[in-house]
This record gives structure tokens, sequence and C-alpha cells, in this order.
């Protein structure tokens, strides 16, 4: 009798155990996309890298993932964006609206409106298709000055990237950068000035357009500045009592793609494994936190084959091949790190990865 009530005692702790373990709360989700980045990419760093390990390999969860859009199977990132940042296929070239021209609701909004603080770091413009799919709502992504005069007030805390000139250099003669002092936000000219800034709203677009990329002296900005975004969310959410939303992009790794050059792939790669280094170290240290690595898809259609084409020789060197200078249709990574990340399937559409997200934030946060 004894033994039977302990045994249902050991078995009612160990399924109340397990029952925890299989709802912990997902309190800040961390969102990293390479632009462009394909399957070839991780591996080409790791390649680079002589097989040293590479950050992504930390990963305990990874996707394929499918990335068409609504009017083409090879995607732009305007599409591949709206369907990340709010769960719904777009046609090419559309931000945050429905082939339809219906509004959509970011993820990045959703978290706003439940009292999340977010923040948003790129090295592209600010007003470019990825970033902006999360705070704008615009028929075509060329449309640059009407997509920035959605981001002063779309109550983004942290806002790092480039694209000064579609703020301060428009049509209508506005100064979009006094209106993010009027909503509050310090406005900064360059990452050194973050030095002293703890907590609060800050934007510093610290290049006209894009940033340099990685081969033309951008040098640490990408990891020092979500390191930055990251102390900021962190005091910022202890005050509002809620976990936060952060979206971070590896954005050249596309043009370097896009220009078939696999020394600036590498760099961009090297950079973006840095970025997501901090992010899961950031995880590790704050349980709670999903951190998730994917792409909007992949440019280049890069292959790495070797230099001799008979496979029954030892090492004969391998090359970089590319496929196109465009955008491809195949199956781009996603990986997941940290609290929820067993939640994903193993091959899944990119709306998928924005729905689970957004149910994440409706019933785990
Ligand atoms: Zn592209």
């Amino acid at each position: 009798m004894l033994l039977s009530m302990t045994i249902a005692f050991f078995v009612f702790t160990l399924n109340s155990c397990n029952k925890a373990e299989e709802t912990p709360k997902v309190k800040n989700i961390i969102m990293l996309i390479g632009d462009g980045m394909g399957p070839t990419h991780i591996p080409s760093l790791m390649l680079e890298e002589q097989y040293a390990p590479t950050n992504f390999e930390r990963a305990k969860r990874a996707s394929f993932v499918t990335t068409y859009s609504h009017n083409n199977r090879v995607t732009d990132s305007a599409a591949a964006g709206t369907a990340l940042a709010c769960g719904e296929k777009t046609d090419n070239s559309v931000i945050g609206l429905t082939a339809e021209g219906d509004t959509l609701i970011s993820n990045l909004a959703f978290a706003k409106a439940l009292g999340m603080p977010s923040a948003i770091v790129v090295s592209c413009d600010i007003t470019h298709a990825t970033p902006a799919s999360f705070y704008a709502h615009a028929k075509h992504r060329n449309e640059r000055e009407n997509i920035a005069a959605w981001l002063p007030n779309s109550g983004i805390d942290v806002i790092f990237g480039g694209g000064l000139t579609a703020f301060t250099n428009r049509g209508d003669s506005i100064n979009l950068m006094n209106k993010f002092k009027e909503n509050g936000y310090l406005v900064i000219d360059s990452l050194q000035q973050t030095e002293g800034i703890t907590e609060g709203k800050v934007i510093g677009l610290f290049a006209d357009e894009h940033l340099p990329s990685i081969v033309n002296g951008r040098g640490d900005m990408l990891p020092q500045a979500t390191q930055k975004a990251l102390d900021i969310l962190t005091a910022n959410s202890e005050k509002s009592g809620k976990g936060f939303f952060m979206m971070v992009e590896g954005s050249q790794i596309d043009f370097e793609s896009h220009a078939n050059n696999p020394k600036g792939i590498y760099g961009e790669m090297k950079d973006f494994d840095k970025v997501t280094g901090i992010a899961f170290d950031y995880a590790d240290s704050h349980p709670g936190t999903l951190v998730i690595v994917c792409a909007d898809h992949d440019t280049g259609g890069m292959s790495i084959p070797s230099c001799k084409t008979d496979f029954t020789l030892g090492e004969s060197g391998v090359e970089y091949n590319f496929g196109s200078t465009s955008h491809t249709a195949t199956m781009t990574p996603a990986l997941f790190y940290g609290t929820g990340a067993d939640e994903f399937g193993a091959i899944i559409d990119n709306t998928d990865i924005a729905k689970k997200v957004r149910e994440l934030l409706l019933t785990r946060n």
C-alpha cells in the first residue's frame, strides 16, 4: 500500500515536472533574419572557418523553410519579410499588407500592444523591405519616404541601422527626426553615443542609406548594436514587467550574394554568426528567451563543388559557384534556441514561424 502510494506520488511529481517543462513561459523573443541566407551559406562559413565551431552550431533545433510568395514561387524580401513578421503570404514588393491591400499586424506591433518593449537592429537602410515589414504598410517597397513615416509612431524602443535621408531629406520637407524627439526618443548619430544610455527609447541611424559592407569596413557595428539593444530592452523590460520582442537583420548577406562575392558572403556570415552568439548567450543567461535564426529567402543559388570532378580523389579544393545573381526558390534554414525552440516543425513555411511566434505571444507571455 505504502509502496503504491510512494510510486503514485513519484509518478504524480514526474508528471507535474514534465508538464512544467512542456509549457515554460516564453518571455523574450529574438528573431535574427539573415537576408538571402540560403542552405549553403552556413556551410560556406563552416568551411571558411576550417570547421572551427560556429555559433550557429549551438542551435537546438533546425528546420527547412519554404519561402514562396502569394504571386511568385521566388519571393522578394518584402513578401518574405511580411510572411515572417505577420504570418501571411502577400505579393512580391508589398510591405505589411495582404495581396488585396488589407493591413496586416506584425508580431512586433502585436507585442507592443501587449505592452512589450521592442527593438529593430539592421545593417541596411531601416526602410528596406525586411525591417519595413515589421512596422510599415506600403503597396510597394520602393515607397521609401512613406515607409519612413511609419517609424516615429511605431513605439519601437530601440532602432539602430541606416537610412537617415529617408527621414531628413524628404519631398514633404518634414524632418522626421524631430518627430522622434517629440515622441521621447534620444536621437544619436553614432554607436559610441550609446555608451551612457541604459534604458528608454533611442534611435540611431548611422548612415544616409545602407551601412558599409563588412569588406568595406563596417566592423562590429551589428554585433555591438545588438548587444546594446539587448541591454536597453532588458532594462525597459524590467520596468514594464513584460518580455520583449527584437528583430535583428544580417541585411548584407543578400547584397554580397547578389554580387556573387564569396569573400563578401564570408564576412557577412561571420558577422551574423557573432550576432547569433550574442543572442544565444543572452538566452543562456535569461531563461524564457526564444531565439529564432532564419532567412527570408536564398540569394545567389550558391553551390560548393570540388575543384576536381573525380570524387574518388582526396582533397582537391572547393570553389563557389552561383546559379543566379538574384533570389531562388530553394528552402532556407531556420535554427531555434532557448525556451520554446522545440515548438517548431522540421519542414515548415515562412508563415508558420510568425504564426507560432504569435501563438507564443498570446499563450505563453
Ligand atoms: Zn535580395
